[in-house]
């Protein structure tokens, strides 16, 4: 097994057979070896620099119903939220005077949301801070949509592709496909977006083949950033009782994709972090970058509740995370934190 993981480490690349084979013997020893390998990958390429980006949850109202999803329009017990243009440029003007130069805009998918309001709030964003990236992360829209919003100055663009298994993300995903969904990433793409795609462990259904789907489906696409977290169960969805992710396994997807695509920027996810107190540590050990840090408005931070308990970290704590990713010889990095790869974009606004 140790010299499939040298390949991996030298080569970035392995079959589906080697992947699997991997998946199926890594025992503890083996494992260790793994996220030690990823970590060093992530010291070759960013170096031990941990990005923070701040984190502005501005609508938890969903047209979709994705199974799992605190957010999904036929849960009835959420208290729905929107934030005008004047509280979101409230609360990223708090993140500016902390030092951000990222700031990501989440949320369900929201028709309220048009091009036309948002065009405007990114503008707006984008001529008051002239040296800050946006990122969006508000779901599947048309290619025009997304013209337009990158016209209008967004950087980036997270969409998870959550499984790259057809049948499972058909389960879950109702009216949705996973056609559309890769066509969307490819879309975002070719536009010119830092794209971050990925996908949540431990869905009822998932195999190690389902596992390996989304390793080399992520290698195929090449995205810049790759976001995996734990499914956490959510009792007011079709997904209540079902068992959570496990962090091991989040972790060993972390560092495969790590040595997969030693380029990409990929957070300990707050998901992570809720399954683990020391998720943020053993993600950095593990192979990750990234951390988002909560910008929201406190009154309305609970009610995005894509799951419950969620580990909210505070957009002022940048103190503790310094603190913690010490114990890991990381250090933070208020940058821009732009994918190594990509030319950034020039500030046209
Ligand atoms: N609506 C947008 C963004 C908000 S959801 C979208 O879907 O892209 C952001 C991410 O939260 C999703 O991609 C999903 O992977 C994750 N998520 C949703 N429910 C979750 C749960 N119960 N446990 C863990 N992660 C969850
Ligand atoms: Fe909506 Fe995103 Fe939740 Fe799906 S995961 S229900 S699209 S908020």
């Amino acid at each position: 097994m140790r010299h499939i993981l040298e390949k991996l480490y030298s080569k970035n690349s392995l079959t589906r057979e080697e992947l699997l084979y991997l998946l199926d013997k890594l025992e503890e020893d083996g494992r260790d070896y793994l996220y030690s390998l990823a970590y060093n990958t992530t010291l070759k390429t960013y170096g031990n620099r941990i990005f923070v980006r701040g984190l502005l949850e501005f609508t938890n109202y969903c047209k979709n119903n994705c199974k799992y999803c605190g957010l999904r329009r036929d849960n009835k017990k959420i208290e729905r939220y929107r934030l005008s243009k004047e509280e979101i440029l409230a609360s990223l003007e708090e993140g500016n005077k902390l030092g951000y130069k990222t700031f990501v805009l989440q949320g369900g998918e929201d028709p309220y949301y048009t091009d036309e309001i948002l065009i405007d709030i990114v503008k707006t964003i984008k001529s008051k801070y002239k040296d800050v990236a946006v990122t969006l992360s508000i779901g599947e829209r048309s290619r025009g949509s997304y013209e337009k919003l990158y016209q209008a100055g967004v950087d980036r663009f997270l969409l998870r592709h959550e499984t790259a298994t057809k049948n499972l993300y058909h389960s879950l995903h109702e009216g949705m496909s996973l056609e559309k969904r890769m066509e969307c990433l490819l879309n975002l793409k070719e536009i010119g977006y830092q794209v971050g795609a990925g996908f949540l462990v431990g869905l009822p259904g998932e195999s190690k083949e389902s596992l390996v789907d989304n390793l080399l489906f992520l290698k195929r696409l090449q995205p810049a950033m790759v976001g995996i977290g734990p499914l956490i169960s959510h009792p007011d969805t079709p997904l209540r009782g079902f068992n959570n992710g496990s962090v091991e396994t989040t972790l060993k997807m972390i560092s495969l994709t790590r040595l997969l695509l030693p380029n990409a920027l990929i957070p300990a996810t707050t998901a992570l972090n809720t399954l683990s107190k020391e998720g943020l540590e053993r993600g950095i050990l593990a192979g990750a970058n990234v951390v988002m840090l909560n910008l929201s408005p406190v009154e309305i931070r609970r009610k995005y509740e894509l799951y419950k308990n969620k580990e909210i970290t505070d957009a002022h704590q940048i103190r503790k995370i310094e603190d913690r990713v010490k114990k890991v010889n990381f250090q933070v990095d208020m940058g821009r934190g732009d994918h190594i790869k990509y030319n950034r974009r020039v500030n046209n606004v």
